[in-house]
């Protein structure tokens, strides 16, 4: 059943009150009028702009980097701290097109280094192969270390402590990044998808791409001096 609506609701507002509520509303009317309009903002996550979104971070601040909106011109990166007056100095002037088209001959390059490296190595993950080596010496270093503990005197147990507990951190860092790898490296036909992306690069899809670039790299840091490339392989 429907209440009944009180008569002249206006009347038991006053008027400072009514005020604030018509100023309160057309805030919220501009703030809609303008997400309703701005693809960008409403699209957050979902980006169209470029596909490598989400992956690239501002060389100086970390913070990610945007496209500038101008779907008619010239487009470029953008660092978003900047961009919200936060004190970074931002990344220079990162034209859209060219560090996408820069970004594309360095995972070319990288995926065929991959696949030379892997049909060498019986199928391993190169950079799994060069952790579990590195792996295994720290854990030799740590068993030296001690062995040599018996008998040692108070300096030298110091020091041993403090040795320890470095290689052991570095051992815990390597066995996460072997776990982390391990799942994400590659199968067969995963590399294989990977190929026929990058061979028909002109001719596949926005979202394809978007694939591609998640399936080889982890993040990306630019400025217009530097761009350095965490890659999955
Ligand atoms: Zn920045």
């Amino acid at each position: 059943m429907l209440k009944k609506q009180p008569k002249n609701r206006d009347d038991n507002i006053r008027p400072q009150n009514k005020q604030k509520i018509e100023k309160l509303l057309s805030v919220w009317l501009r703030c809609r009028k303008k997400l309703m309009t701005n693809t960008t903002f409403q699209n957050g996550r979902k980006a169209r702009n470029t596909w490598l979104a989400g992956k690239i971070k501002c060389g100086k601040c970390g913070y990610a980097l945007k496209t500038t909106h101008n779907p008619a011109g010239y487009e470029y990166l953008r660092c978003s701290k900047r961009a919200n007056h936060k004190g970074c100095p931002g990344c220079g002037t990162l034209g859209k097109t060219e560090f996408e088209q820069f970004i594309f001959t360095a995972m070319g390059e990288k995926f065929r280094e991959f696949k030379l490296l892997r049909s060498g190595e019986e199928k391993a993950n190169p950079k799994i192969t060069a952790y579990q080596v590195e792996l295994a010496r720290v854990e030799a270093e740590i068993e030296k270390l001690l062995d040599t503990l018996t008998g040692a005197n108070a300096t030298l147990l110091a020091y041993a402590n403090k040795k320890i507990e470095d290689l052991d951190n570095r051992r815990k860092t390597l066995s996460k990044a072997i776990a982390d790898l391990s799942v994400e490296t590659l199968s067969s036909q995963q590399i294989e998808l990977l190929s026929g992306y990058l061979d028909d690069w002109e001719n596949i899809s926005f979202e394809d791409k978007r694939k591609a670039a998640d399936g080889l790299i982890s993040s990306i840091s630019a400025t217009s001096d530097y761009v350095k490339i965490e890659w999955k392989i």
